[in-house]
């Protein structure tokens, strides 16, 4: 049985798709910046989800939005929209700006080694759509014009807010009122300014504008998915504002809550505090690459705590992280011999942990116990580990170890069958050069090793080559 926390009823319950294949929205970045690791912290959690879907022979379609329009700088709706503000930072154009970031985004994916989505739709692809689905709320009476914008007139909705902690958005408490009629109220499409010389803007019924961020997802999951869905996600902070937001539109328009499941993954914090890029705290891969902690390593941190907790980023932890990763990689490559059979005992108590809603700290206890069972067979153990990996994604099938003896010398290579030439050379170019005591050549070698995407490490007898070039 499969169940996960459901924030819709704020309980765990048992998972049963609607239909065959298992249909999942997941909110997707608003790019324009790098992600941020906590952001990414969130990814982490939505692909465990899928993984965990597909090991339990599900098939999964997942879609995921790219905001490349409408998200303003404030969650009340006010404030410059955060990716043409970036474009007249730089002097770029707005559609330049999105298009870089996405695919920086798709690339920090790739290298935590997150499965992409099966649909990855832009907001500015869909604006037909947007549109067209405000018009409907328009002709059900549920909306209302102000000076800045078409908003959505929550009081009339009798169930708005049903997952959120409505207190927080009192007026005057979190979200300023703005000409709005209730404090919930939310921008459906935005007039743009005269003196705001937007650059992205389209044609509406309305008037010249653009439209409000709560209302891409609603189209965009409709579209792909259909309503009622299976899981929709994001991270916890959608709970009180994005996510009541869309349900409210697609209660309107559709007839019904969009989604089965919704679930939430907890905020990654820096001394205890959200990261956030408003709070200027935060990291992104590139951060990480230059402390020298490899995406992999940080993946190993979050799998490492639940997905509904929060996680404290420190130094510390990422080099716990980093040296436990490693441990698990040696470890795997020490396994030379032939997958056999999965252990269905541990395939058992593996799944109980995943499928107790995606409890993956739990999972990592099974896998290092599988590891250390000297009972269980070499061949077994190998079978059991790749198995877990299709969940884990920890890349553990590129981890291959082949054993080149050169002049009693031993030389293993992890990642590739075949030893490249050149490495062997100055492998054993600077093996002499340690000999006769001159490290500062021996270092040059290393750096040349480095410079051809190896990362070399002394191991007893010999030295261990890791490809570096996925890092
Ligand atoms: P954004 O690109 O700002 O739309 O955010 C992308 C995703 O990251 C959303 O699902 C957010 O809820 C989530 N998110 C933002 N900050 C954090 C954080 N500090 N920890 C975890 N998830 C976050
Ligand atoms: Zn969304």
């Amino acid at each position: 049985m499969i169940k996960f926390y459901n924030s819709k009823v704020r309980k765990k319950q048992e998972f049963v798709p609607l239909q065959e294949q298992v249909r999942l929205y997941t909110c997707g970045p608003t790019v324009y910046d790098y992600a941020h690791i906590g952001n990414l912290k969130t990814y982490i959690f939505e692909d465990v989800l899928k993984r965990v879907l597909l090991y339990n022979g599900y098939e999964v379609k997942h879609v995921m939005n790219i905001t490349d329009v409408g998200h303003l700088a404030s969650d009340d709706d006010s404030g410059e929209d955060k990716v043409e503000k970036k474009a007249r930072e730089e002097g770029k154009t707005a559609w330049d700006i999105a298009e870089y970031y996405t695919e920086e985004f798709k690339k920090d994916i790739e290298k935590l080694n997150i499965k992409k989505p099966d649909i990855f739709v832009k907001a500015t692809d869909t604006i037909e759509e947007q549109i067209e689905l405000i018009k409907i709320l328009e002709e059900k009476g549920f909306t209302y014009e102000i000076e800045d914008g078409i908003y959505f007139d929550t009081s009339k909705l009798d169930s708005y807010g049903e997952m959120a902690n409505l207190e927080d958005i009192e007026p005057g408490k979190r979200v300023s009122m703005k000409g709005k009629k209730n404090s919930t109220d939310f921008a459906l499409w935005k007039f743009s300014k005269p003196d705001e010389n937007r650059q992205m803007e389209w044609q509406s019924p309305w008037g010249v504008g653009f439209p409000g961020w709560h209302t891409e997802c609603v189209v965009m999951s409709e579209k792909y998915l259909g309503t009622p869905f299976d899981i929709h996600c994001g991270g916890i902070d959608h709970i009180e504002i994005h996510h009541p937001n869309e349900i409210a539109q697609a209660k309107v328009a559709f007839g019904e809550n969009p989604a089965k499941f919704w679930m939430h993954g907890e905020f990654l914090t820096v001394d205890n505090e959200k990261m956030s890029k408003s709070k200027n705290n935060f990291y992104a891969l590139k951060d990480l690459k230059e402390m020298t902690f490899s995406p992999l390593a940080y993946k190993y941190l979050v799998l490492n705590s639940h997905y509904r907790s929060k996680l404290n980023f420190s130094n510390e932890a990422m080099e716990g992280a980093e040296k436990s990763l490693s441990k698990l990689q040696n470890r795997v490559a020490d396994l030379e011999v032939e997958a056999g059979d999965v252990s269905e005992d541990y395939k058992e108590k593996f799944l109980k942990a995943v499928n107790d809603d995606l409890n993956t700290p739990k999972a990592l206890e099974v896998v290092w116990s599988l590891l250390k069972d000297d009972k269980l067979e070499e061949s077994v153990k190998k079978a059991t580990i790749l198995d877990f990996d299709k969940v884990l994604g920890f890349e553990l099938k590129k981890i291959k170890t082949v054993n080149h003896s050169v002049d009693s010398l031993l030389i293993k290579i992890e990642g590739e069958e075949k030893m490249p030439e050149d490495i062997k050379k100055i492998t054993l170019k600077r093996h002499k050069l340690k000999e006769q005591g001159n490290y500062k050549k021996a270092d040059e070698m290393r750096d040349r090793i480095n410079d051809l995407g190896y990362e070399i490490e002394d191991i007893k007898n010999g030295y261990k080559l890791k490809s570096i070039k996925n890092g």
